[in-house]
């Protein structure tokens, strides 16, 4: 399935005049909250079982299945066509009947554009997010990793190049949330221990991809104790066999060098007197003087002793 959508991508790098917008309701494709609970349980001898396959009745998988095979065949051969708002229509049907594969090319459609349909980040994550949403439906000894290594990867450039976590906090908290699921099923080495060198490779590279989006939420939320900690896993996780991944690695180290000026490094000394508590409850106690917020003083006094220096300074 996945062989006959190969040459989708090199139809988007042509993109032509872009014209006439669809009209999409980002707020109606944005999948809820994913639930806490786990899996279901897979069932045995179930050989029709693919990535569509999220219905666990048996008599109703194959005609799905076949279904939305066709769809996406049809779509790839109208996209050869030039005909992607064809497409695009297709995909929406396979994608409605659960195909996290045909989201994902809407995804893909959405962030570049093509002809008929215009660049719009808000749809292309929408899509993502249910293709993330529909793959972590099925059990994850099933997931295909290279497509959910091809979402997740999507999803994180729209996060690093098109997305303020400001301007568009719902998409964004939406995609955090969904990326973290994904991430607590990776980092299980019950999970990982399951899996051939290539898709190892794979885990890599998503679990790299998410914790930079993690890490510059944290940015962005001026946590930056937690962000430094965030690039670092990064960098724990190490370079894997793609090329997005490891940049990001190597971008998680400037990042950390970058965001250790910002944390004060204040020392539990009163800059003032010299006093140096011993408890923790004591170190607590000290204030941080303000206006340089890198040393701390034992009280109002000593504090205000510190801060007519910064006043002979300036
Ligand atoms: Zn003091
Ligand atoms: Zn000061």
């Amino acid at each position: 399935m996945r062989a006959c959508f190969n040459n989708f991508s090199s139809l988007l790098k042509k993109q032509e005049k872009i014209d006439k917008p669809p009209v999409i309701d980002f707020r109606t494709l944005v999948p809820e909250d994913f639930e806490d609970s786990p899996c279901p349980p897979s069932e045995e001898n179930n050989r029709n079982s693919s990535i569509f396959n999220l219905s666990r009745k048996k008599d109703a998988l194959p005609p799905v299945v076949s279904q939305v095979t066709t769809l996406l065949c049809e779509a790839e051969s109208k996209a050869t066509a030039k005909d992607f708002g064809k497409s695009v229509e297709l995909l929406e049907k396979a994608t409605t009947l659960g195909s996290a594969c045909a989201a994902a090319k809407l995804g893909l459609v959405y962030r570049g554009g093509v002809s008929d349909v215009n660049p719009d980040y808000a749809s292309s994550a929408a899509y993502y997010l249910l293709a993330l949403k529909l793959i972590y439906m099925i059990p994850n000894e099933k997931w295909d990793m290279s497509l959910l290594l091809e979402v997740i990867a999507g999803l994180s450039e729209i996060f690093r190049n098109k997305m303020q976590k400001r301007k568009d906090d719902d998409i964004w908290m939406s995609g955090i949330r969904a990326m973290r699921h994904i991430e607590s099923t990776l980092q299980d080495p019950n999970v990982t221990k399951k899996f051939k060198q290539g898709d190892l490779q794979r885990c890599k590279a998503i679990r790299i991809h998410i914790n930079y989006c993690l890490a510059m939420t944290a940015e962005s939320d001026q946590e930056y104790t937690e962000a430094i900690k965030l690039y670092e896993l990064c960098k724990r996780i190490g370079e894997c066999n793609f090329k997005t991944a490891n940049k990001l690695v190597n971008k998680s180290q400037s990042k950390i060098k970058e965001l250790k000026t910002k944390i004060p490094k204040v020392k539990p000394v009163c800059v003032n007197c010299d006093y140096e508590p011993k408890e923790l409850s004591d170190i607590w106690k000290l204030l941080v003087c303000s206006k340089c917020q890198v040393v701390a003083a034992c009280s109002r006094e000593c504090l205000t002793a510190h801060l007519a220096t910064h006043v002979k300074k300036s």
